[in-house]
Order: structure tokens, then sequence, then C-alpha cells
């Protein structure tokens, strides 16, 4: 039988997911103080003869009804419909502080937005603070309260976890000098999202989790040879315990795929005898070096044996910032600014583009703001040249596909970006159909994010990949790497592909400020994993060949 907090618990998701609903608010509100009431109430209700429960106080006809129902079947229908009705990412909000059901019901049916980690990239592009009872602060709160959440969940982006692994690199080795602690695993393969850190050392296991402890870690022992401890970072790490001379075959073990490693073993078995350091391996197979990151598809062995594993993308190697939005639209540095920092970080190049007029929520720009901000952007120019700022538009591909401003008026622009934003629940025909049409269309020059897929959030729609990479080298419309953190879209896996049959990627920020520009890093790290080339990203084009595309 359900106690007095049980029951009172399903009235107060009732009543709030009757807010969210956006239904009768008389009766939300005398459900949400029954809740109350029931807390309160000093004995079981379950003891209470049915008859008398309407005329406890607090409680009216209608919600002992509904008591009844619950102590008579353990459910309340009403409350099960609700959540039927509910997408689970909505649901999941309910858990988040500073966001109580009136908020969440702006969230999702006006924002349009159904999950956590949607709702934490519309924090970062400021979005919320266009809407009726957000304010800046609220949205600071509210993203830092969905960046705890997500710590508790245990499911990290690369980019929120690189600093900690590379710190507690720097304890260990600090606090056991005579050891060895190699980092391995998904961290050290560029994973974009990772559930553990994972290290191979020669300590002992007992004076690793004795230190581990006295610092507030909690440990587990999964089998003797394997540690597990989380500190408060809410951060899995294991620990796999190995004799000095096995580290580097086990290090070797961990940094590939399953199917990589089985190739390699199946192929050179006596390899990894002997490891001292990483080269090793390849050393003994008389093969080229393959880094960590490559060590995926066992076809790179083959590729390995002929020598041509080279000239793999860094970061370094990305000479402008192709796709910002600047505070004419959703970001939060004047053009001006972002130029600037563009000049002091060495980039020759900027393409400023902002949201097209569709995506009123993030101020996209009318005709008028757009023929504003180009005579702007000549000022500037003349202003900071030889860099140069490139006139672009984020332009939101319609439900039919097309773009979203007239021919005339995209023909002004140096270069257009097409992205799907908005209704993105879409069958694959559907999709196909959009962004085939919107790739087609002579004034697209990349298609930003082709998924719209959210790491960890939100799954993206469903595409046909070859048909969309065919698509794009057919129309010349370059490829983006979308480099947030959260986006990494083209997805590392695609990227190999597209590149093999001919297309150009662009590993591109998505910048909503200049803090935006260090995502570059995280976008060439996803972009190694698919083995880009320098020369097939567009990112790492000079000015003049850049020009000399747009031109072509
Ligand atoms: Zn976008
Ligand atoms: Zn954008």
């Amino acid at each position: 039988m359900p106690d007095n907090y049980a029951i009172a618990d399903q009235f107060s998701l009732l009543s709030k997911l009757m807010d969210i609903h956006q239904e009768n608010s008389f009766k939300s509100k005398s459900y949400g103080s029954a809740a109350f009431s029931i807390e309160k109430l000093p004995m079981q209700l379950e003891s209470i003869p049915k008859e008398q429960i309407a005329s406890l106080k607090g409680i009216g006809d209608s919600t002992a009804r509904k008591i009844i129902e619950i102590l008579e079947t353990g459910k309340l229908l009403a409350l099960e419909e609700l959540i039927a009705k509910t997408p689970e990412g909505v649901l999941e909000m309910m858990q988040i502080k500073g966001i109580g059901p009136k908020k969440i019901s702006t969230i999702w049916k006006e924002m349009g937005i159904e999950g956590l980690g949607e709702l934490l990239y519309a924090c970062n592009e400021n979005r919320l603070l266009l809407y009726k009872g957000f304010g800046e602060k609220t949205q600071k709160n509210v993203k830092e309260a969905i960046e705890f959440y997500f710590r508790h969940q245990g499911h990290f982006l690369y980019a929120d976890i690189e600093t900690y692994a590379l710190h507690m690199q720097d304890v260990f080795e600090s606090q056991f000098k005579e050891n060895k602690f190699l980092l391995c695993g998904d961290f050290i393969r560029q994973m974009p999202t990772l559930e553990k850190l994972c290290w191979v050392t020669d300590c002992s296991n007992q004076q690793l989790a004795t230190f581990l402890k006295d610092n507030a870690f909690e440990t587990s022992e999964l089998t003797d040879n394997i540690l597990h401890a989380k500190g408060i970072e809410n951060v899995m790490l294991e620990f796999q315990f190995s004799p000095r001379d096995q580290l580097q075959k086990r290090s070797f073990i961990l940094n590939g795929s399953e199917a990589f490693v089985d190739a390699w073993l199946n192929k050179y078995p006596a390899s990894l005898d002997n490891m001292h350091t990483d080269q090793d391996a390849f050393s003994a197979a008389s093969i080229q070096y393959i880094p960590s990151f490559l060590r995926e598809d066992p076809a790179i062995i083959e590729q390995a044996i002929k020598g041509s594993v080279m000239d793999i993308v860094q970061p370094s190697d990305v000479k402008s910032i192709i796709h910002s939005h600047s505070d004419w639209s959703d970001g939060t540095n004047t053009i001006e600014e972002m130029a600037k920092a563009c000049i002091d970080k060495g980039f020759e190049y900027m393409v400023i583009s902002d949201h097209s007029k569709s995506a009123f929520y993030a101020n996209g720009l009318t005709e008028e703001r757009v023929k504003a901000q180009h005579q702007y952007i000549d000022e500037l120019n003349r202003k900071y040249a030889p860099f140069k700022i490139f006139k672009s538009i984020e332009s939101d591909i319609l439900n039919d596909g097309s773009l979203d401003y007239s021919d005339n008026l995209l023909s002004t622009f140096d270069l257009v970006i097409a992205s799907v934003h908005s209704n993105l629940k879409m069958s694959e025909e559907k999709a196909m159909q959009r962004v085939i049409t919107a790739i087609e269309n002579p004034y697209t020059t990349i298609l930003g994010h082709p998924t719209g897929r959210l790491l960890l959030s939100r799954k993206g729609y469903p595409l046909d990949h070859e048909k969309i990479i065919d698509a794009c080298i057919a129309n010349k419309v370059v490829i983006e790497i979308n480099a947030h953190p959260r986006r990494l879209d083209l997805d590392w896996t695609w990227v190999a592909r597209a590149q093999e049959k001919g297309a150009l990627l662009s590993i591109n920020p998505d910048a909503h400020n200049i803090e935006g520009y260090n995502d570059i890093r995280y976008g060439t790290l996803a972009a190694q994993k698919g083995g880009l080339k320098k020369e097939n990203n567009l990112s790492s084009f000079s000015l003049a060949d850049f020009e000399a595309y747009l031109k072509g």
C-alpha cells in the first residue's frame, strides 16, 4: 500500500504536469495544495474509511476520488496519461533546480526544446533571454544546474572532461614518482563523449586505493587488477594494474577499437612483446605509425603498410573562423570585437554568419538589417585590411527546403551557410527532401551541422549520409564539421567516407562569442578521427585560396 508520502508525490507531480501542459490552473493548484495537506496528515490514508477521505482538511471530492483510486489500484490514471503525453526530456527538466513548471512549459511549448542538452545549448546561444520570465541570471542558473545534473549522470563531453583528466594525470605523477600512469582508452582515442577515464599503472593496487580513499574518492575493486574510483566530480576513474614491462602492451590494447586491435594481433602477434614506447609496436611490424585516434577501422593498417597515413589536420592548421554569430543575432560580441580577436589569434579572415529572419528566437536578420550589416562590414574591412570579414548568413532551411531570403538578397552574400534549426522531427524521406533541396540551391556554399544532433541529448534527424555526401559533391557544397563540443556534426565516422569520395569539409566553430573560437580544437580532434587532411578542410585555406574558391 502506498504511504502518504508516495500519494502526495503523485499529486505534486500531477499538479506540475498540468501546469506544464497548461491545463486548468485552478485544478492544478488544488492538487498541489492537496499534496501538501496529505503530507501533513497525522494518520495514514489507508487506515481511514474511504467515505471519510473527502471530509479531511484540504481535500475535496475530486482529490478524494483520486486518493481512493491510488489506494485501490496503486496508480493514478490522469497522471499516467499526462506522463505519456510528455517527452522524456521534458520530464527530465523537472529534475533541474531553478526551473518550475511554468518555465518548463515556456521552454517546451514556446521555445520548442524537448531535452536538457538542447536546453543547455540554447543557454549558450542566449536564447532564453528572449522569453518572458527568463533573465540573464535565470539563464546562468539553469545552465549551471544542467551541467551539475549531467555530471551526476556520469556521461561527459570530451571537452568537459579534458581539464580534469590532465589534472588527475598530474596528481598521479607527482604523488607516485616511482610509478608510471598511462592515460588510455576513450580519452586517448579522442571520443566525443566519455563514460570513464582509464589509466594503466604499475603502482600497487593497495597503495593507490589508500591514496584515493584519503582524498575522498569512493573506490571499488572490480577484480584483482581493476580498481574503480569516483570523486566529487562524479567521473568514473578506472585503473588497470600491470607490471611495468606490460604497461605499453596493455595501453595499446585499450587505445584502439576492438576491431582494430583484433586485426592487429592477427597480423602482428609478436609486435606487442617488449614494448617500451607506443612506437615500438609499429617498428616491430615495420610499418608506418598510426596515431591512437585513427585506430578504429582496421583498414587503416593497410594504409600504414603503404605509408599513406599522413598530413592529418592539426588545430593550428585552421586559418580562419568560418561560421560565427555576432550581437546582430544571438552572439554576445560585436563584429568588431570578433574581428579583433581573430587578428590577435592570427586568423587571416572571418565569416560572419548571423541567423536569418525565420530564426526569430535568435533575433535573425530582416532584409533591412542584412543590408545595414553589409555596410558596416565594408567599413570594418577598410579599417582592418588586409584582414577580411566575409558577409554570410546562417540561413534556416525552411520546411520545404528553401532558404530564408529572396535570390536577390542571397546573391549579396559572399557565401551562405544553410542549416536546419526548426521542426527537427522528420521522417528520413522528409528530411532528405528538405536537406537535398537546400544543397541544390545555387546560393548554398556550406551545409551547416548536417544532422542537427546534440551529443548526449538529441539524436538529430535521420539522413542518408551517402546521398547527402554525393549531393554536396555534385553541387559544390562544403560539409561542415561543426566544432561545438556538443555538436561535432558531421560525425567523425562519416568524415573518412566524405573525404574519400572527394567532398570538401570545413571545421567551423559556430562561435557565439570570442571564447567560442576555442572549440576549433574539438572540431579538429573529431576530424582527426576521420583522418581529415588539411587540404580537404576549407577553414585551412589561406585568404587568397578561400577567395578563389568562392569565385570558382
Ligand atoms: Zn546553426
Ligand atoms: Zn550557427
